[in-house]
């Protein structure tokens, strides 16, 4: 068998592919849409379950949290040092607002990263990656 194409991890990541062949989608569709997100429960293309056990994904609510702390201390951060502002309104109503409209962001990407940096056991497969995985060798 020759060696199978190795799909980048970072274009992978960023479209919310399978952790494990980088080929099937994990949403069923796009990240800010009327009809909220739908995680599917299998990877199309390597049959990957990606709740992994019950309740697997309020984990993510800890990576979700955390993605948000980071986010809402540089954005304050950096307003502070650009406007000088010192009224807290101004930074409760931007933080809020802020965190709002990143909250379909950081719902999707708190999963993708839990399971491609925080679950163990769980990897690329580059072999998985092929147009037709049984067939690989
Ligand atoms: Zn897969």
């Amino acid at each position: 068998m020759e060696n199978p194409k190795k799909l980048p991890i970072w274009p992978a990541l960023v479209h919310a592919r399978c952790p494990r062949c980088r080929r099937g989608p994990m949403f069923a569709n796009s990240i800010y849409g009327f009809h909220g997100q739908t995680m599917l429960k299998t990877c199309s293309h390597c049959s990957l379950t990606y709740e992994i056990e019950t309740g697997y994904f309020y984990v993510a609510m800890l990576v979700s949290y955390a993605m948000n702390v980071a986010e809402m201390v540089t954005t304050a951060v950096a307003v502070s040092i650009l406007t000088g502002s010192v009224n807290p309104w101004f930074y409760i109503v931007l933080l809020l607002g802020q965190s709002l409209i990143l909250s379909p962001l950081n719902f999707r990407y708190s999963r993708v990263m839990l399971l491609y940096w925080l679950t163990p056991g769980l990897q690329y497969h580059p072999e998985l990656s092929a147009d037709h995985p049984g067939e690989a060798d």
